[in-house]
């Protein structure tokens, strides 16, 4: 499995990556689906403190502490830095449960530019990149990393660099490899735009498609900024996005209305993957 995920604009959204033990906000019912993976899980990355993603914080912290696992188990929450909403939820869980969890639970204010190591040693991280959604709250999005090799510029492509690898001693091959940072998977949580250079080049994309109809949004632009379906694929392939993930979407909309507005973008983009997760339903990712 790849990830597992739900999504519904306003009511909830979570995202667990279980290759990196990793929930991507906790939306209410979080837990409740995954039971007994929540001992599967070592950080939880947050984007903003609006309660569709925090509001299963609670019930998740419980869980894991009285439900049937390993309750021993570390647990790291990344939040963006100075989050009142989020520091209330803290404070909240610390009057509610503090002195009863058997697990430690730390809390790490997170700004834009941070690098998560997910294992010792390891080649994967989590970046942290800023994203635009309400105006007076810092809000981030995550992107998971891979650091990998690859020939440098000038070896690839040549038809002899397979016998030149073959007769050169492993401790000298790195003359031939650069390294770089693989952009696996990003998640923006909620947002009207970021930088686009945060976004590029990565494999999968999950990201804001709250509208259909930008006249939707004139109620909400106050408070909050979201984008439409159809913002959020041009941002997606403009980043070179191989797998466009349409999250968010707002549960006002019939599922026909969200399969002909998807179809409309898949026809615009036909070399970019396109799948919209519908408002109110669970979905495994393979
Ligand atoms: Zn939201
Ligand atoms: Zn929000």
């Amino acid at each position: 499995m790849q990830f597992l995920l739900y999504s519904t604009g306003l009511y909830s959204t979570w995202i667990y990556h279980p290759a990196c033990h990793t929930l991507f906000d906790c939306g209410e019912g979080a837990a409740s689906y995954l039971g007994k993976r929540v001992f599967g899980i070592d950080r939880i990355c947050l984007s903003h403190g609006h309660t569709d993603h925090i509001a299963g914080l609670p019930t998740f912290i419980n869980a894991r502490n009285r439900s049937v696992g390993d309750p021993f188990r570390p647990l790291i929450v990344y939040y963006p830095a100075e989050d009142r909403h989020i520091g209330a939820m803290r404070e909240f869980i610390r009057k509610t449960q503090g002195n009863r969890l058997r697990y430690e639970l730390s809390w790490e204010p997170v700004r834009e530019g941070a690098s998560i190591p997910l294992a010792e040693g390891g080649k994967q991280t989590v970046e942290s990149f800023r994203t635009r959604h309400n105006p007076r709250l810092l809000s981030l999005g995550y992107r998971l990393e891979e650091r990998r090799k690859r020939l440098r510029p000038e070896y690839r492509g040549r038809s002899d660099i397979g016998a030149i690898l073959r007769d050169t001693p492993p401790e000298e091959k790195h003359r031939f490899e650069e390294t770089y940072s693989a952009r696996l998977w990003t998640y923006t949580g909620d947002m009207k735009q970021c930088d686009l250079e945060d976004l590029r080049g990565s494999e999968v994309l999950l990201t804001d498609a709250t509208f259909l109809d930008p006249g939707d949004r004139a109620e909400e632009e106050e408070r909050h900024t979201h984008m439409t379906l159809e913002e959020a694929a041009a941002l997606a392939a403009d980043a070179g996005t191989g797998h466009f993930y349409a999250i968010h979407l707002s549960e006002r909309y019939h599922r026909d209305r969200i399969v002909e507005a998807v179809n409309d973008e898949r026809a615009r983009y036909p070399n970019m993957k396109i799948t919209a997760v519908y408002p109110g339903r669970t979905y495994t990712v393979k």
